[in-house]
Order: structure tokens, then sequence, then C-alpha cells
């Protein structure tokens, strides 16, 4: 986009019919939900503070973060590559993709958007499927996503369907012209059935794919553990499937501990979907036989060395400030004509990409803070924007700003100025589309009407005439009121099972969670064996045995740890051919301990690296809570998108034995007996 491109492209899209309604929706609808959540989590501020400073900390000790985690890869057999620029990583792909075979499989990446991977893959004679819903559609669209957790927000259920009916030919109903017609219920139905018709459609080509492709939401350094957070199980197939796996990350997404790791994991699901946690996260420290590490700086060093605007970098992707931006929200992502829209890619675009292309998108922005309240990692982002623009001034553009900021300037600086504007006001907002600077301006904004009482006046009848009881007494009250409705924090183990079947109870409406408490053992592999029988055996998949590349109905695994507080189950896949028969199976029974339940993922993280550095668990871990799901069509949840409809956790005090499940249970009473 060339200078001042947004503002052209923003007057289109404020007069595209219907995209505010949508993007507003939706943006609404996560932010309600993520606020919501947020007031349950008594911990929340302390979460967003040790979210910061372990993200700064990665930024002030990166060079020694990269080196160990280079190391790392490196006893695994992993090959890493350092890209500076976006042609050399498109060229060190394509390399990778072309050795291997030309069917390439994608999981949702940013840092690949920002590259423009797929271009340069398509023109090296690759076919690339987007795996994720969302972007399938903008695919499957021609067009590029508009949000960075959302790709298609700026589409509604029938444009989507129309993209469907005419790139799959999927059969749709003739209503989607004329949507008035519909209920909610019939609208949300052809939801449902588009995210089907996805999953359908994806299905060979996962199991076809040569190469697959995933971003990484996080590196941690100390492990080399590559981490991936996803709703719909295309991730967990992505990397698990094909015979190639390739990274693609920026450089900035190294952390340093797991336990930092811990802190990101509570902050970043309920910032980008409104969830305790993503249904699925992948953390990797396998010996993969053929995997690729691919990092991205594209600028971010020199970005790492400003000292005023590097915490930008700290950005964990959530999209929470786009959700929350006034201007996003009336805009769409489009209009930035970016990889990274909204307020943070108002800073981040100029650094990746320059001034001349991305100059004005800090001035995108009305500086309410919106975005910097919503930040879960604490980017003071207004505060940014505002440095950028200073910087931009100071370089002499753009000129039409340049008086009507000082005269702001000048009367900001003098109450009784201020007060002479402010009088103003009616005069100035009645003649300003007379002056150019003031049409340009008005274009693609109102000015307000005057307000009744000045802010000064109020502030004078608040803070200045009333007695000073008066705010204390209502703060007291506020305050109380605050307390008595503040969530009790989790602080005694009695309280982690209750707390676990009730969040694993809340993931799975329309009966798709399930738990079930036994005592003995027996009673448990019993209860599972009558599970087993509603399946043909040789699409039951069950961890420990020797699995092969297709569909199963039934996946059985362990659960190494439980989380109380998402409703979270942790299994240790131990390698990545344990992984796809459970995630193609339509229900994943998960058996485990009431005693292997703990608070938060933070205490499961710190379990892992002990159980990792003994040998006890594998290197794959995968972190699951409730059966696979998406939203991206118009914020419809479906169950399920790309792995099992149904999650079922069996609870038992003894150990469960599930070798002894193929067996029938004669055999073993005999051996109990004896
Ligand atoms: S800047 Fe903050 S709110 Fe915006 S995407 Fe990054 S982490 Fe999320």
């Amino acid at each position: 986009m060339s200078a001042h491109g947004f503002r052209q492209a923003s007057i289109a899209k404020l007069n595209e019919p219907g995209l505010g309604d949508k993007v507003h929706k939706a943006t609404l609808h996560t932010t309600h939900g993520r606020d919501r959540l947020v007031e349950s989590m008594p911990d929340w501020d302390s979460l967003r503070h040790r979210a910061r400073e372990a993200r700064l900390r990665a930024l002030d000790h990166h060079d020694a973060l990269l080196e160990t985690f280079m190391r790392a890869l490196k006893a695994r057999g992993i090959g890493l590559s350092l890209a500076k620029t976006p042609t050399e990583a498109c060229e060190i792909i394509t390399d990778l993709v072309n050795a291997t075979g030309k069917k390439v499989i994608k999981s949702k990446s940013m840092t690949s958007e920002e590259i423009n991977l797929n271009h340069a893959l398509e023109q090296a004679g690759a076919q690339v499927t987007e795996t994720d819903l969302g972007e399938l559609i903008v695919q499957l669209a021609e067009q590029a996503p508009s949000h960075v957790t959302a790709p298609a927000i700026h589409l509604s259920t029938e444009d989507i369907a129309r993209i469907f009916r005419d790139k799959l030919g999927m059969q749709v109903p003739a209503w989607i012209d004329d949507p008035a017609l519909v209920d909610d219920q019939t609208r949300n139905r052809l939801a449902r059935d588009l995210s089907l018709t996805a999953r359908k459609h994806l299905r060979e080509r996962f199991l076809q794919a040569d190469v697959g492709i995933s971003g990484a939401n996080f590196l941690v350094a100390e492990t080399g553990t590559v981490v991936l957070l996803e709703n719909e199980g295309n991730i967990l197939l992505t990397t698990a499937l094909p015979k190639r796996h390739i990274v693609l990350a920026g450089v900035d997404k190294l952390i340093e501990t797991e336990k930092d790791l811990g802190v990101l994991l509570r902050l970043l699901p309920v910032s980008a979907t409104a969830q305790r946690q993503s249904c699925y996260v992948s953390l990797l420290a396998d010996a993969h036989p053929d995997m690729h590490v691919v990092l991205l700086d594209h600028g971010r060093s020199k970005l790492m060395a400003d000292t005023q605007l590097r915490d930008v970098l700290t950005c964990i992707r959530c999209g929470a400030c786009m959700n929350v931006c006034p201007v996003y929200r009336n805009v769409g992502g489009h209009a930035y004509g970016a990889a990274y829209p909204g307020p943070i890619g108002a800073l981040l675009m100029p650094h990746l990409e320059g001034m001349d292309r991305f100059g004005d998108l800090p001035f995108a922005s009305s500086l309410c803070g919106a975005c910097t309240q919503a930040c879960p990692v604490q980017i003071p982002l207004h505060d940014h924007l505002l440095t950028m623009r200073a910087r931009i001034v100071q370089k002499g553009g753009p000129d039409s700003l340049r008086w009507p900021l000082r005269l702001a300037s000048s009367a900001m600086h003098k109450a009784s100025r201020m007060d002479r504007g402010t009088r103003l006001y009616p005069l100035v907002r009645k003649f300003a589309a007379l002056h150019p600077t003031g049409k340009a301006w008005l274009e693609s904004r109102t000015l307000p009407p005057p307000a009744k009482e000045s802010f000064r006046r109020w502030w004078q009848r608040q803070h200045v005439d009333r007695p000073a009881t008066d705010t204390s007494e209502s703060w007291k009250k506020s305050a109380m009121t605050e307390k008595a409705s503040a969530p009790e924090p989790v602080d005694s183990p009695d309280d982690l099972l209750p707390l676990f079947q009730q969040r694993m109870l809340e993931l799975g409406p329309e009966n798709t969670s399930e738990i079930q408490l036994f005592d003995a053992a027996l009673v448990a592999e019993e209860y599972l064996r009558i599970r087993m029988e509603e399946h043909d055996p040789h699409t039951i998949a069950i961890q420990g045995e020797t699995t092969e590349k297709r569909e199963y109905t039934l996946g059985i695994t362990r659960a190494e740890m439980l989380i109380a507080d998402t409703g979270g189950v942790l299994v240790d896949m131990r390698d990545r051919s344990q992984g796809h028969p459970i995630m193609l199976a339509e229900t994943h029974i998960v058996v485990a301990r009431p005693s292997q339940i703990v608070p938060t993922v933070a205490h499961a993280l710190v379990a892992r690296s002990v159980k990792r550095k003994s040998g006890a668990w594998g290197d794959y871990q995968v972190l699951v809570t409730g059966p696979s799901r998406t939203a991206d069509v118009e914020k419809v949840l479906v169950i399920p998108a790309h792995g099992p409809r149904k999650l079922v956790v069996v609870l038992c005090e003894e150990p469960v034995d599930l070798s002894s499940l193929r067996k029938p249970p004669e055999a073993n009473r005999d051996a109990v007996d004896r």
C-alpha cells in the first residue's frame, strides 16, 4: 500500500454494505466473552504483568536464547535456517518442499502471510491447501485474511455459502440471496453445514499430503519446544501426518522457560478466542525424522534495538487490540493492506516493510487507548502510536496535519487558550468543511456536536464544588461491591475434582463432553470394552498399539495430567504417529486417575519438565481441552472441526490397563482370581 493508502481504502471499506456490521458483531462477541472470563480470573492483572516481564526478558537475552534453542534442535537432528528477508524464507521453504513432494497442507500462520508464502510455493508448482477453516475460506475466495485469529471475520454465512457453492460444488439453499426470509437457527444450521463440508473436503488432503507447514505460537529456548495452539485439530494433523514438517516463525517467538510458557498459555486463549484454553496445545520437543524450523528476521532485529518501541515484539498475536479498536471495527482488516491489521499492525508494519509503504498506519487510530487496556502483555499501544506519529511528523510529514496539530498543541499548552478554543468549537464545526484540510478530514469522519458542558466545568462540579466526603463514600461502596463479587481463588486440592468436572463439562455442549468416575479398574475396563463394542475393532486405536495412517472411529489414550481450571487433559503421545489415529477418531476417550488433577496449566508444565528430564515421559505432549471445534463462520460454534466430535474422560482410582482391553474380560478376571 502506498503512503496514505489507508485513508482511501478505509473510505471504500466504510461504504461497503454490511462490512461494519459483520466485523462489529464478531469482534463484540469475542470481546464480551473475554471480559466475562477475565472477571472470573482474580490473578488476571498479575498474569499480564508476569507475561510482559517474561516477553521483555526474552528480548533482553535474545541472542543467548536463540543459541540455546538452536543447540536443542541440533541435538534432536532438527534442521534450522535463519532467514533475513521474506524472499530468503520463501526460497528456503520452496527448496524444502520441492525436495519432498508437491502436496502441501498448511495450518494458520500469520508469518506465512507476512512473506506471501503461498504465492511463492504455487509459483514453484506446489499445491497448497490451507487447513484452518477461516484460512481455507479466504484462500477459496482468493482474498487475504482480515484478522490475525479470525481470517474470515469480514464474511457472512451467506458470503461463505456462495464461495463453497462456486469452489467446492456445495449445494446451498436459495434463501442465501434473501437471508431476511429465515431465522437465526436456520442460518446457524447453514454455518454448521459449511464447517462440516470443509472437514470432508480436507480429510483426503490431510492423508495424502507430502509436507505440512505450520507456524509457532511460542518457541521455548530451554527445551527447544515448538508450541502450537488451535481449536480445530488441523494443526495436529498437519504436524503429524505428512512426511516432512516445516515450522515458520518470527525470531520474536522465542521465550526463555516452560514457566514463562505457563503464564502465556493462560493469557493467550482468553484474549484470542475467549476460551480458558484452546482445544489443542501441541508441545513438540521430539526428534521428528524430517522436521525443519525456519526463523524469520524481516526487520525484527532492528526493532529489538529500538529502546522506545522494542516491546512491540512482545506481541503474542491474540488479536484483542483489533477486537476493541473502533477504527478496525468500522473498516475491517483489508483496509490496512497489511498482513497484521489493527493497532499492532499499525506499529509493526512500518518497521517490517518501511515507512514509505506503511507510514500512514500509525495515524489510523483514535488514540482512545482501548487497545492498550485489552493487550494481555501490556504493550502501551496507543502511546507507541503517538511516538511513531511524532517521529513521522519530525521527519516532515504528513504536511496536511502540520498546522492543525500546531494549533492544537498551542491550545493544549494553556488553559485560557483551551477555554477559548472550546467556546469557538461550534463555529469551527460549522465551517470546517470549507477549508481543504477540513474537507479531507471530514470525508471519512464527522465532528461530534459540542458537549452541553465542558470537561473543565464538569471536573469543577465533581471535585471542587462537591464536599469531599461524597467521593470517599461512593468509592468505599463500590470497593465493597467489587469485593463481594470477586471470585474465590482455587486454593485447596479438594476443590480440584469438582472444578475439573464443571470446567470440562462446560466445554462440550450437546453431549459432546462426558466424565465417567470409577473406583475399581476392572469396572472401568469393562466400561471401556462396552464402548469398544459399538465400533468395528479395526477402527479403534489404543495408545501403545501400532497404528496406520487412516481413519479411526474411536481413540483411547491415557492422560498424564488433568487441569482443573480449564477442564483440559495432558496426553503424552510420545511420538507423532501416535497422534493422528486419535485425532482422526470420531470419539476420544481419555483414561486417568483423579489424583492427577493439578490446578493450572502452569503446574502441569512444571511436572512435564521434571518427567521429561527423568525419561518418564516422551517428547511430544498434547494438551486436549474439549472436543475439536470451530467458530470461523460468523462465530457460530460447530463441533467437530477436524478432530473428534466427542471427548470422554474416564477417571478411575485404580490404574487401568489399556493393553488388556482387546482381550476378553474373562481372561483378565481369571488372572485377578489367580
Ligand atoms: S498487541 Fe497485544 S492485544 Fe494486540 S495482538 Fe499483540 S498481544 Fe494481542
